[in-house]
């Protein structure tokens, strides 16, 4: 019997469990950490593995119109010329000039203390959920502290990015309480630079990928030449991506340093692209679904037209409901062809698609579904992590902490657990089939503990069975116990029915 409950702290349990089982450590955490960096443990590097190759499996080999591609993390100087990440791949920042705390601007929200009509003072908070209350109770508090009577106003928050000059240097830092502290935004670049060679002036300046997308347009032709692809056809490409966000947060949500999982599909300049669009938006959604994420914590954003780009036709956001909010997950984006005709045109070199149909060139047009590893990593834990009260045969009650995670994307798929480590026969049994299942699958020998202790540190890392080799198996039919995380159910089952089962679900 069970009974489910949520932590009050769900994000605070997770990293405490990422940490306690080996999912995610901070990087470097030996010298004190280093902002906005993580090291994927064991359990997280195997978890990390199956959420790219579940995508690799499904959106390059399992589809004969989508190639593969891996480009280098450091690429020419001049892509990113081409692409306009040098000059307006940017955040507006600003500073704490007394707490040295840097803020996004658009991040940093603040609100007038308006008493009958009159503007009293100004109060401020970091973008939240429920940052509307946050500043109405702050502007209350303001009032009280100062004696003021009357009426006060409900806030009306803006962001940093749209305080007027006369007002930056009455809001008040969020650091400090006080203001006076804060600059006027500015724009900050989020590439990361480095040199290439001996050399460490203009010249040799080059930056880390902020994308992994600008790797497939200077590629495009090489691809074309090369792959035997024809229109629509897509190149996908996995790899890490970096950039020094101003302010990393939120664990693994937004680092500096995280992974990506991009496709560019190349579509007829006169191809309904609004169509292919929402295909691929789709596509993302049941993805999503495949690897277990519930429906339920997914939605659509669609970015107002005024807010695009002026190049883009339109990008849809499939949004996850993390426990600090919804937010970006998968960005889907109609990017025209703008992408290919920068290159061409800063490359000098023609980026043209032949159509042997009409015998036309011309600069294809692109879907764009690019998507971070992290942020799946991250949405795949806060939704299948469950605590629950169970009560065994005997009536006690305990608590049982289960991550309800895929088969698919689960470190562990089978863990094999002979009853009792001073039984020979039954630990040469259990690791013989331990072996075999080795061969194929991620598998987790334990002999140690009592059994329902190991089922339980099994339940919390999310392997969603257990086979338990017992004297039923060695004395009578050759059978296991399979016991089933998410019921807890246990029954008999044949080796090649293991086998079987985990065919069907592994994939
Ligand atoms: P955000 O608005 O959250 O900064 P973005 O719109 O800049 O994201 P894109 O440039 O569209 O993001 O990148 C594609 C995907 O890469 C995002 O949907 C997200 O999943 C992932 N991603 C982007 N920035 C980060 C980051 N700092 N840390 C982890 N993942 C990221």
């Amino acid at each position: 019997m069970s009974k489910q409950s949520e932590p009050a702290n769900l994000m605070e349990t997770l990293v405490a469990l990422c940490k306690r089982r080996g999912f995610v450590f901070p990087s470097s955490e030996i010298y004190g950490g280093i902002n906005g960096f993580f090291d994927y443990g064991p359990l997280g590097a195997e978890l990390k593995k199956n959420i790219r190759d579940c995508w690799w499996n499904d959106m390059v080999r399992r589809r004969d119109d989508i190639v593969g591609l891996e480009s280098s993390i450091i690429m020419h100087p001049k892509v990113w010329e081409a692409s306009g990440h040098v000059e307006g791949f940017t955040d507006p920042l600003v500073d704490c000039k007394v707490s040295k705390q840097r803020y996004r601007a658009d991040q940093l929200f603040f609100a007038p203390v308006v008493v009958d009509g009159k503007t009293v003072g100004y109060v401020s908070a970091l973008e939240g959920d429920a940052i509307e209350a946050e500043l109405q109770a702050a502007a209350e508090t303001l009032k009280r502290k100062r004696g003021i009577q009357g009426a006060l106003a409900t806030v009306q928050p803006r962001d940093m990015t749209q305080a007027k000059s006369d007002e930056i240097a009455l809001i008040p830092s969020p650091a400090t309480g006080e203001p006076g502290s804060l600059t006027p935004p500015r724009s900050f670049n989020m590439m990361f630079q480095t040199n290439v060679g001996a050399m460490t002036d203009a010249s040799s300046v080059a930056y880390l990928r902020p994308e992994t997308a600008q790797g497939m347009f200077a590629d495009f032709k090489n691809v074309v030449d090369t792959g035997r692809v024809r229109l629509p056809f897509g190149i996908a490409q996995i790899g890490k991506s970096f950039r020094n966000e101003i302010t990393p947060r939120n664990f693994i949500f937004r680092s500096r340093e995280f992974e990506q999982m991009e496709m560019e599909y190349f579509i007829h300049e006169d191809a309904d692209w609004a169509k292919c669009h929402r295909e691929w938006i789709d596509w993302c959604k049941d993805w999503l679904l495949s690897i277990g994420l519930p429906e339920s914590h997914l939605s659509e954003y669609n970015h107002p037209k005024e807010k695009l780009a002026f190049y883009s036709k339109g990008t849809t956001d499939i949004m996850f409901k993390y426990p600090f909010g919804v937010q970006e997950l998968w960005g889907v984006a109609a990017r025209g062809n703008y992408d290919l005709s920068q290159h061409a045109k800063c490359s000098g070199k023609p980026m043209e698609y032949f159509d042997e149909a009409t015998k036309r060139k011309f600069v294809p047009h692109v879907i764009e579904p690019a998507v971070g590893v992290d942020r799946i990593f991250l949405a795949v834990l806060c939704a299948g992590y469950a605590e629950e009260e169970v009560t065994d045969e005997k009536g006690n009650t305990e608590k049982r902490v289960v991550l309800r995670l895929s088969p698919r994307v689960a470190p562990v798929k089978v863990a094999v657990l002979p009853l009792l480590k001073n039984k020979p026969e039954l630990v040469a049994r259990a690791e013989e089939i331990h072996r075999r299942l080795k061969r194929k699958y991620a598998v987790f020998y334990d002999e140690g503990g009592a059994i329902g202790r190991r089922y339980r540190r099994q339940d919390e890392i999310g392997t969603p069975w257990c086979v338990t080799i017992d004297f039923e198996t060695i004395e009578k039919d050759g059978t296991f116990t399979l016991r089933e995380r998410d019921s807890m159910a246990q029954r008999r089952i044949r080796e090649e029915e293991l086998f079987a089962l985990l065919e069907e679900k592994v994939f």
